[in-house]
């Protein structure tokens, strides 16, 4: 049993024999000879065929990105010239459909590559797959491959529109990406057909594997699960399909408790496609931007223009508060651009504000200059949290520089302002002595990163497997931990908010909101249940539950046990 973490981009839950999805070329199983003994018969078959290839493009045309359109509409006009160009041939030279479609496209190929137009060249691509699919439809094909994807889960490195639609007619189960986007067509496409869909860009070849467990729900996929994993996913899958359409209704509008205590429920985001979809899906902000997206996968540093531009298409994207953490990197998020020698345990070595005053000129100073820019346009909408912060000086030193690099540019002439400024806490020095960053730096909020302060607090690598059983943001150590955060923020006027897994949980919830914290910030695609959950708790009882749990649990179970007693008293539903 292999785990894999990706991204929803259709919520669902699927178990299934998983299949590779393999895009066949059509035009190289077109026989080179075929006699067409009644041409208008042949003529007829490719205008059959050519009805339902311009159907299925139609129908794509109504869910298309508006600069998608364009495109498709390219390709209605292609295929009704090769069409015509095809009738045509088979009415002069009598041979079938099939290969008239495939000369048809080869007399384009040639002029096309003759024309040495880049552009021209990409259109080829474009030709060359409708030819494909037409020849498909004339041979037959689609109901061979039916049969090979009826009720699995289709695996890819990519999907385009026009394969989803075959695919979703096939009666696919749900569909597993390396590549591909949030706010693609096809994602587009997967939820509005409710086909469950993992953007997972690290999955290995699933080689042989015979079942997959695809959770767009928590964002995993588990490659041959073990017989304890399958039942209690079976019973999932049950409970999903009566619970999906309760959570859709209760993601939008504030969230109180019974009792009227108000609950804001921000988002979790790490790319400008999400913050495209955040407000469907009901986010009263973004509790968490991860700007790491802007450092992946590059030879060189963004320039603080390109972090100005991106946060601020997110700005506008997102309605609400937005919190921007500065790049968290190294450890689990490590960049090309810089090497950090001499780490026996990156978990506990050079990352976050460390890595960030370490690189100041290629790191910190461009961050700082975008979100200075940012903060005048957008005012306290706009916060800034510093990730793994542990000791007071190092968010004074974050904090000067703050405003040498503000009167830098304001000596240029540039418009700045100071951003509401808060730290992440995700150490257990920075638990412990939560009330003195306040007396060095005038901080008004600090987010508990409860992924990274369970793994310091219970000593558990959060990404070794073989730790699993001790990994648990729900143990004692952890849930004390946080109220000693939260009693050490008393008074000083910064809030606390809650921005790791833990918020996730269901049974995290009531002792999160017991403990007194009164903004959770979850995956888009949780914001539903989240919010489901709030809504059928009352906080009186909430702050007992918490003090009960703080008092006399020695052991997660025992936490475990304490809430399922709420939730069966308020018939809370979960998956
Ligand atoms: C955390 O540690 O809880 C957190 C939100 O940060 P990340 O998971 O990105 O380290
Ligand atoms: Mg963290």
């Amino acid at each position: 049993m292999e785990k894999y973490k990706g991204v929803i981009a259709s919520q669902g839950l699927a178990i299934a024999e998983p299949v590779i999805y393999r895009r066949v070329d059509y035009l190289e199983k077109t026989p080179t000879t075929c006699r067409a003994d009644d041409p208008s018969r042949e003529k007829e078959r490719l205008e059959n065929a050519h009805r339902v290839l311009n159907e299925r493009l139609e129908k794509l045309k109504e869910t298309a990105l508006d600069e998608e359109k364009d495109l498709i509409d390219a390709e209605i006009m292609m295929l009704e010239t090769m069409v015509m160009e095809a009738e045509e041939l088979i009415e002069n030279t009598s041979i079938c459909a099939e290969l008239a479609v495939k000369k048809i496209y080869e007399k384009y190929e040639v002029l096309f590559k003759e024309s040495g137009s880049e552009l021209i060249n990409l259109r080829l691509y474009d030709l060359r797959d409708l030819a494909s699919r037409l020849i498909a439809i004339l041979l037959g094909a689609m109901e061979k491959e039916k049969e090979l994807y009826r009720g699995k889960i289709v695996v890819a490195d990519e999907i385009y529109p026009l394969d989803f639609t075959a695919l979703v007619k096939h009666e696919i189960k749900g569909i597993v990406t390396r590549r591909g986007g949030i706010t693609s067509h096809v994602a587009i496409l997967a939820r509005s057909y409710g086909v469950p869909y993992l953007i997972v860009p690290g999955l290995p070849d699933i080689g042989k594997a015979k079942l997959i467990i695809l959770d767009a729900i928590n964002g995993l996929v588990i490659i041959d699960p073990d017989q304890s994993t399958i039942e209690q996913y079976r019973e999932l899958e049950e409970k999903y399909a009566k619970l999906r359409q309760v959570y859709a209704r209760e993601a939008h509008g504030k969230a109180s408790t019974l009792d009227g205590v108000e609950v804001k429920v921000l988002c979790n985001i790490g790319s400008v496609e999400e913050a495209r979809i955040a407000d469907e899906y009901g986010c009263d902000g973004v509790g968490l931007l991860r700007t790491e997206f802007l450092y992946m996968d590059r030879e060189t540093p963004p320039s603080d223009k390109e972090i100005e531009e991106s946060i601020g298409h997110i700005m506008e994207l997102v309605k609400g508060e937005v919190i921007v953490r500065a790049p968290d990197i190294g450890a689990d998020k490590p960049v090309k651009f810089i090497r950090i020698d001499n780490e026996e345990n990156p978990q506990l070595g050079v990352r976050g504000i460390r890595l960030l005053l370490k690189h100041k000129d290629i790191l910190l100073e461009p961050f700082i200059k975008a979100v200075l820019r940012l903060s005048h346009k957008y005012g306290d909408r706009l916060k800034v949290m510093i990730p793994m912060v542990s000791l007071p000086e190092e968010l004074r030193e974050f904090y000067d520089e703050l405003i040498m690099v503000k009167k830098t540019l304001e000596e240029k002439g540039e418009k700045v302002s100071i951003p509401v400024l808060g730290i992440m806490v995700e150490t257990p020095a920075s638990a412990k002595a939560l009330d003195l960053f306040k007396k060095i730096a005038p901080i008004s909020f600090a987010s508990i990163g409860s992924n990274d302060l369970t793994q310091y607090v219970l000593a558990v690598d959060r990404g070794n497997q073989n730790l699993n059983y001790l990994y648990d943001e729900l143990q004692p150590p952890v849930i004390r931990t946080i109220k000693e955060v939260i009693e050490k923020a008393t008074g000083t006027g910064v809030e606390i908010s809650i921005c790791g897994e833990m918020a996730n949980k269901i049974h995290a919830i009531p002792i999160l909101i017991g403990l007194g914290i009164r903004k959770l910030s979850v995956p888009i695609s949780l914001v539903g249940r989240t919010k489901y959950v709030i809504r059928r708790l009352n906080s009186s009882e909430l702050f007992r539950l918490a003090e009960n749990i703080v008092e006399e649990t020695i052991t997660k179970n025992q936490v475990y046990e304490y809430v399922n007693k709420l939730l069966e008293k308020h018939r809370i539903e979960y998956v």
